[in-house]
């Protein structure tokens, strides 16, 4: 007789505060690049769900968004997000880098509490002049008491198999979660949207990124070519000028980058069009953060 093949699956939370590479470091594991990256923190604002999966497994990654103190409503959000993440979690992944070392109390708590093990990535090592990385190592082994503390560089895919590797072997019996051939939960309309907001978080300053949010009102794709229509929301007639720029010139740019990206995700032409739109403080209101997809 023929023994059953043991198959293992499981949840990986990744979690951490913002900016530390949480989203550089997901896109690293699933090989795929299904999370928006900037040098801005708070690019990442919900959970998004990247799978890896082999013939005997499945690995079900949440990269999640930057832990802060919520200021509005959208940050509450986020951060239920954090805690929803957690709560599914059969590994996490607490990332952090050179430059955080000062986490809170009750954050602490949260990751303990959870009960499952940790595993702390150490990310951004190959920014380590000055030797920090050993002291920092020390400082987490006595913080969290992690299963593991591996010190990587996601940007460089520096050791990132190691934590592949440290996953695998924490990872319960279980059948599949989601079909094999899933790479994520979240939709194409969504990836689209994610990208025309990544380019805008790397062309426009301060408020204007975190003013912004993109909606797809229509995603039709015809054999050659995907047709998008993408609406962005700001919160103020002043951020749409600065949005639009100097004869449309600004969201030009922006929209042919967005657009650039698109192809290479879907692997096929895109033809975009962009509507900017004002949502007066749509941050701090709960039927504009439902409308747009951040639901409790
Ligand atoms: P998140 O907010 O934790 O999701 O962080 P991101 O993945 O968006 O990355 C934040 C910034 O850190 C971006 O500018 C990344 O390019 C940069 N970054 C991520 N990983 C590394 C790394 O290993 N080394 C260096 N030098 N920069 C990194
Ligand atoms: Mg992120």
């Amino acid at each position: 007789m023929e023994a059953q093949k043991i198959h293992k699956a499981g949840f990986v939370s990744i979690i951490g505060y913002p900016n530390v590479g949480k989203s550089t470091l997901m896109n690293r594991l699933v090989g795929e690049r299904l999370s928006i990256i900037s040098s801005k923190a708070q690019t990442t604002r919900h959970r998004i769900m990247g799978m890896l999966n082999g013939d005997d497994f499945q690995i079900v990654y949440s990269d999640t968004p930057g832990i802060l103190q919520p200021k509005y409503k959208l940050q509450e959000a986020m951060l239920r997000f954090v805690h929803q993440s957690l709560e599914d979690a059969d590994v996490i992944l607490y990332v952090t880098d050179l430059f955080q070392s000062d986490p809170e109390e009750n954050i602490l708590r949260a990751i303990k509490t959870a009960g499952v093990p940790i595993i702390v990535v150490l990310n951004k090592i190959d920014l380590d002049k000055e030797g920090k990385t050993a002291t920092l190592i020390d400082f987490w082994e006595k913080t969290l008491e992690p299963i593991k503390i591996i010190p990587i560089s996601a940007l460089l895919d520096a050791n990132v198999p190691q934590v592949l590797e440290s996953i695998m072997e924490l990872l319960p019996e279980h059948p599949a979660y989601f079909p094999k051939d899933e790479l994520s939960d979240k939709t194409e309309r969504f990836f689209a949207a994610e990208i025309l907001r990544e380019k805008i978080f790397m062309n426009y300053k301060k408020e204007v990124p975190y003013s912004t949010e993109v909606v797809i009102a229509s995603f039709k794709e015809e054999e050659n070519i995907i047709r998008i229509a993408a609406e962005i929301y700001v919160e103020r007639r002043t951020q749409k000028g600065i949005l639009i720029g100097d004869k449309g010139s600004a969201l030009k740019k922006t929209g042919t980058e967005a657009r650039q990206e698109m192809e290479a995700f879907f692997g096929k032409k895109v033809f975009l069009e962009q509507y900017v739109r004002i949502a007066p403080d749509w941050r701090k209101k709960d039927p504009q953060l439902r409308r747009f997809g951040y639901e409790g």
